[in-house]
C-alpha cells in the first residue's frame, strides 16, 4: 500500500557510545521494529556549546568504532536535533525515540524542549540513565537542599541511597534499519579532525573504542587497582586507570565499573577507587544544582577578585615553558597525549591560579580544548576546587609548592624526564629546581634559558603576592 510509512524506533547516541549497558539501546530494541541508531553533531547549534579540539578527535574515532560495532548501521547527522527529527518524522513512523541523559545545562534545556515537542506530536520519547550512578535530584540533605561538601554527599547521600542498578548486557542481536537516509552525513563531513598533524599523533597509544575501554579496565584491574590508594599520586607510575575519556564519552559506564569492583575484595584500594567515581558523581551533582559552575565563582566572596590578566603568562603555561619542571611536564603530557595525571593537574592549576594569578576560567578553557576527557562538570568543579573558589574547595591560601610536589610524587624524576626532553640528563639533585644548579651545570645543560627556560616567576615571591592579593580583596569587602 502506498503512503504507509516504515515503523522504526530511534536510539539517539550521545555520550553513551557503547553497546553494553546501554539502557536506551536495549529499550529501543524492545519495540520489535527496526531500530535506527543515530548520532547528531549539534555543536554550536541552538545554543549548544562547541567542544574542544581533543574531544572532537576522540569523538571522531569513537564514532568510527561504534559504527563498526553496530554492523555499519550508525547514521550521522549534522544540525539541530529538532531539524533531524522533523525530517525523520516525515520519512518514518516513529514508534519511539530513546536516549540516555546528559547533564550539561544546555543539553538539559534542549532535551526538555524536544520531549515536549515529541509529546505534542504523540511520539513516545524517553530518556534513561546511562552515565551516572546516582541521579542528581535523588540525593539531598535532610533539609531538602543540595550537598556542597563531598564527604557527606558521598557517604551520607550516595552510599545510603538505592544502590546503582546492575549493568545491562550488550544486545545479542541488533535489528537495525538498513535503508538509505536522506540528509545523513559521512563521518568526514562532521569535520571533527583538525587539519594539523597533532590530531594523528595525539591518539597514539589509545584504543578509542568500547573494546579499548574494556581492555583498559582489565589492565588496570590486574596491574593498578591494588596499588591505587597511594599509587594514584605518582604520575610516573601506571597506577591510575586512564579511563576518564572513556567514561566521558560513555565507552564504559560507571555502572559497569561499580559492578566489576564487586569481584574484588573490599580492600581500601577498591573503596578508594569507588570514591573517585564518587567525585565524578559529585561534579555532575554540583553542575546540575548550580549550573553557573563553569562560569561563576561558586563562592560569592570571590566576586570582584582581581586576577592578574597576562596573556603571555597563560601562553607559556600552555606551552609548558614556565621553567618549573613538574608544571612543564604536565602541560606537555597534556599536549602530546590528551591526558594529564590528576596529581599534576592539581599542581599546574595551582601554579596558574596562585603563582601566576591567572583566572581559573583561562585554565579551564585550555583544558577544555586539549583534554580527551574534557568534561564540563569535572573540569569546572576541579578548577574551582584548586583555585579555592569552589564547593568544598582547598582554601585559597593553600598554594602547592611545585618543587616539593615533584620531589615527593615523582621522586626519581621519571615523569619529568619523560615529558621534558631538555631535562632528561640533568642530575636528580637539580631536576626539580634547575635554577638552583651551579653556574657550570646550568650552562652545560642549557638551564640558563638557552635550552630550558628560567622560571617565569619566583615561587616564593609569587606565592606571597597571591596571598597579599587575597587579603586585600578580603579586607576591601
Ligand atoms: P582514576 O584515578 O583512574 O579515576 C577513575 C575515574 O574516577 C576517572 O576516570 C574519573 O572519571 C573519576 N575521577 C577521578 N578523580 C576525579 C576527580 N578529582 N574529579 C572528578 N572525577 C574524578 N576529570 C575529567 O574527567 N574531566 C575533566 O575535564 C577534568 N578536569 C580536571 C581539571 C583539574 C584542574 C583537575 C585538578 C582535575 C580534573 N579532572 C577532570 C579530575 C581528574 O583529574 C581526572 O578525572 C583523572 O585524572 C582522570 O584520570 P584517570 O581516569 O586515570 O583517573
Amino acid at each position: 500500500m502506498t503512503g504507509r510509512k516504515q515503523k522504526i524506533a530511534i536510539c539517539w547516541f550521545r555520550r553513551d557510545l557503547r553497546l553494553a549497558d546501554n539502557p536506551a539501546l536495549c529499550v529501543a530494541l524492545d519495540h520489535g521494529v527496526p531500530v535506527l541508531p543515530i548520532f547528531i553533531d549539534d555543536q554550536g547549534q541552538d545554543g549548544q556549546p562547541q567542544q574542544g579540539g581533543a574531544s572532537n578527535v576522540w569523538l571522531h574515532n569513537s564514532l568510527a568504532a561504534l559504527h563498526k560495532d553496530l554492523n555499519e548501521s550508525l547514521v550521522l547527522f549534522k544540525g539541530t536535533p529538532r531539524a533531524v527529527f522533523e525530517q525523520l518524522k516525515a520519512e518514518f513512523e516513529l514508534v519511539a525515540v530513546h536516549w540516555n541523559r546528559m547533564y550539561e545545562p544546555e543539553a538539559i534545556a534542549r532535551d526538555k524542549a524536544l520531549k515536549q515537542w515529541f509529546a505534542d506530536d504523540d511520539v513516545e520519547a524517553h530518556s534513561h540513565n546511562g552515565s551516572l550512578l546516582f541521579e542528581p535530584w535523588t540525593i539531598e540533605k535532610k533539609d531538602g537542599g543540595p550537598y556542597k561538601v563531598f564527604t557527606p554527599f558521598y557517604k551520607k547521600g550516595c552510599l545510603n541511597a538505592e544502590p546503582p542498578r546492575a549493568p545491562l548486557k550488550a544486545p545479542q542481536q541488533i535489528n537495525a534499519y538498513e535503508g538509505k537516509i536522506d540528509g545523513a552525513a559521512s563521518l568526514d563531513e562532521l569535520n571533527l579532525l583538525p587539519t594539523r598533524d597533532w590530531g594523528k599523533s595525539i591518539v597514539e597509544g589509545w584504543d578509542i573504542s568500547e573494546a579499548g575501554a574494556r581492555a583498559r579496565w582489565d589492565d588496570f584491574a590486574e596491574n593498578g587497582l591494588f596499588n591505587y590508594k597511594e599509587g594514584r599520586d605518582l604520575p610516573g607510575k601506571p597506577f591510575v586507570s586512564r579511563l576518564s575519556p572513556y567514561l566521558h564519552f560513555g565507552q564504559i559506564s560507571p555502572h559497569q565499573l561499580w559492578a566489576a569492583l564487586d569481584h574484588y575484595s573490599q580492600d581500601r584500594n577498591v573503596e578508594h577507587f569507588r570514591s573517585e567515581l564518587g567525585w565524578r558523581e559529585f561534579s555532575y551533582y554540583l553542575l546540575y544544582h548550580f549550573p553557573t559552575l563553569p562560569k561563576e565563582n561558586f563562592q560569592p566572596q570571590f566576586e570582584g577578585f582581581t586576577w592578574a590578566k597576562d596573556e603571555l603568562r597563560v601562553k607559556r603555561w600552555q606551552q609548558g615553558k614556565t621553567g618549573i619542571p613538574i608544571v612543564d611536564a604536565g602541560m606537555r603530557e597534556l599536549w602530546t597525549t590528551g591526558y594529564m595525571h590528576n596529581r599534576v593537574r592539581m599542581i599546574v592549576a595551582s601554579y596558574l591560579t596562585k603563582n601566576l594569578r591567572q583566572d581559573w576560567r583561562d585554565g579551564l578553557a585550555w583544558f577544555e580544548d586539549t583534554l580527551f576527557d574534557a568534561d564540563l562538570a569535572s573540569n569546572s568543579a576541579s578548577w574551582q576546587w584548586v583555585a579555592g573558589t569552589g564547593a568544598d574547595a582547598a582554601p585559597y591560601f593553600r598554594v602547592f609548592n611545585p618543587v616539593l610536589q615533584g620531589e615527593k610524587f615523582d621522586p626519581e624524576g621519571e615523569y619529568i624526564r619523560t615529558h621534558v626532553a631538555e631535562l632528561r640528563d640533568v642530575p636528580k639533585s637539580y631536576l626539580f629546581a634547575p635554577w638552583e644548579a651551579p653556574k657550570e651545570m646550568r650552562e652545560k645543560y642549557g638551564l640558563d634559558g638557552t635550552k630550558y627556560p628560567e622560571p617565569m616567576v619566583d615561587l616564593k615571591k609569587s606565592r606571597q603576592d597571591a596571598l597579599a592579593a587575597y587579603d586585600a580583596h578580603k579586607n576591601a569587602r
